[in-house]
């Protein structure tokens, strides 16, 4: 299906022109229609499938139609993290770019002049918000926010979020809301807490889920089955025989990331680390230093592992195995984008090999298990069930005793999703989407550069047909 297929006003087909979409996604294609006809909504889908257009594509339609008041919020939509809220914010940037739409992220740190453009943007009343829930519940206390005239109300990660311990606070910004509004929650898993959450929040949704995606065909997956302490002697061979640029090498703790950057470091790699220990400008500084090549490999939490669209990655490196089958496929998702090729190679030592068999069993494959270097030593058997405690015991040098310690405590927080939000909890990065400059084809043949102008507001004439009608709060 074509996006022209559907009811848009001109400036949605012209921002869509502009950032090159012609054709929807599943997601887009099985959504947009309800949601142009302002139907609460469930979409369970994950990122990189195109469900940030999906539900900002009829918010803009609708605003720009008009009838929404121009000095309220009209939008808040929530994200789990700061890296997906800039995220969003950029998708809509780009999409805004050529209309009388708004918008202000409003995600935190510690950056003071963030803090006065959060406030001038909602003392404005920017159309969309696009906020983390610590961040606005701030706000929101602070008395800094009007949440009254809210018409759409969106839950990106919905599931992450909860994960977070955000539910309260998703609760409580809820509340704000007029209660006549359309709300729309997007989530990879639909876990009890989700529909609870949804029965709470949502007025009769429709529920569409896609299935969860499997790892593309252009990534190669591979694994090491080993002891703690080969790891690093795996990095080094695989490195001695191909360069390491290029590269991301997750590990699912900021402390165990420090240890690996400095370990790398120390070893003569080029790295730099991400992980939420880092301010937001450090966090820029690393993704701009990664994109312009200026550092060959990324060391990251799972904070780079939804989302980012960094194009040219070669080869993912999980250092260890992720507790979650789909981050896995979120975290190896960053190779082989938009058709390309790419490696995904996983260091199994004995604790994850249950962890990493779950996760053939999930993507229905075995994946080849690499013969480790002979230098390196003898490696541990696959065996995921079985060997597990005897191998624990052998487990030698390296990282091995503090990976010990914490995969222990792991096994004793993990064992069910929710990881808390402290030391995993990290969330991906974003390229600019907007076309800023970009040439695109126009009226009479002629091509035309379009340029940056000043974002403001839109007209506030309505237009008919809109499906859900604005609030009639929204009508003075
Ligand atoms: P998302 O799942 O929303 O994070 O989207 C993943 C990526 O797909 C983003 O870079 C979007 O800009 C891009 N994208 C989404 N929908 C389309 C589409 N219909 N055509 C081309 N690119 C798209």
């Amino acid at each position: 299906m074509y996006f022209t297929d559907f009811d848009f006003e001109y400036e949605v087909l012209d921002a869509l022109d502009a950032m090159r979409f012609e054709k929807c996604t599943p997601i887009q294609e099985q959504t947009l229609q309800l949601l142009m006809e302002g139907r609460d909504l469930i979409g369970v889908a994950q990122t990189g499938t195109g469900k940030t257009a999906a539900y900002l594509l009829p918010v803009l339609n609708k605003l720009c139609r008009g009838g929404y008041p121009e000095d309220s919020i009209n939008c808040v939509i929530m994200a789990p993290t700061r890296e997906l809220a800039q995220q969003i914010d950029r998708q809509l940037e780009g999409f805004t770019y050529f209309m009388n739409v708004s918008s202000v992220a409003v995600y935190g740190g510690n950056d003071g002049q963030r803090y006065e453009q959060e406030l001038r943007g909602m003392a404005k009343g920017a159309d969309i918000i696009v906020a983390t829930p610590g961040r606005l519940i701030s706000h929101i206390n602070l008395g800094n926010i009007d949440l009254s005239k809210v018409s759409f109300f969106i839950l990106d990660e919905a599931d992450r979020m909860l994960d977070m311990g955000f539910c309260n606070d998703i609760m409580t910004i809820a509340k704000q809301l007029p209660k006549e509004r359309q709300t729309m929650l997007f989530s990879a898993t639909m876990p009890e807490e989700i529909r609870k959450l949804a029965s709470d929040i949502l007025t009769d949704p429709v529920q569409i889920t896609l299935a969860l995606a499997k790892p593309a065909d252009g990534i190669t997956q591979q694994a090491y089955i080993c002891h703690e302490g080969q790891k690093l002697g795996i990095l080094n061979s695989i490195f001695d025989n191909e360069s390491s640029e290029r590269v991301i090498l997750f590990a699912s703790r900021k402390t165990k990331v420090k240890e690996i950057s400095h370990t790398l470091k120390k070893h003569g790699f080029n790295v730099g680390e991400m992980h939420s220990d880092l301010s937001q400008s450090e966090r820029d500084e690393i993704m701009f230093q990664y994109k312009s090549r200026k550092i060959d490999m990324i060391v990251a939490t799972d904070i780079l592992a939804r989302g980012i669209d960094i194009d040219d990655i070669r080869i993912v490196i999980n250092y260890d195995v992720p507790r979650d089958c789909d981050d896995y496929i979120h975290r190896i998702g960053r190779t082989a984008r938009a058709g390309t090729k790419g490696r995904a190679i996983t260091l199994v030592n004995i604790e994850d090999q249950e962890y990493f068999k779950r996760i053939e069993d999930f993507i229905e494959q075995n994946v080849p298990k690499i013969e480790l270097p002979a230098k390196l030593g003898e490696a541990p058997a696959y065996e995921p069930k079985s060997k597990q405690k005897e191998g624990r015991n052998k487990q030698r040098g390296g990282y091995g005793n503090k990976e010990k310690q914490g995969a222990k405590n792991r096994r004793k927080n993990n064992h069910k999703r929710g990881r808390g939000k402290s030391d995993t909890t990290d969330k991906p990065q974003a390229t600019a989407t907007t076309p800023q400059e970009s040439v695109t084809k126009q009226q009479n043949g002629e091509v035309k550069r379009r340029r940056p102008h000043h974002r403001h507001k839109r007209r506030s004439t309505p237009k008919n047909g809109d499906g859900k009608a604005p609030s009639t709060e929204n009508k003075q």
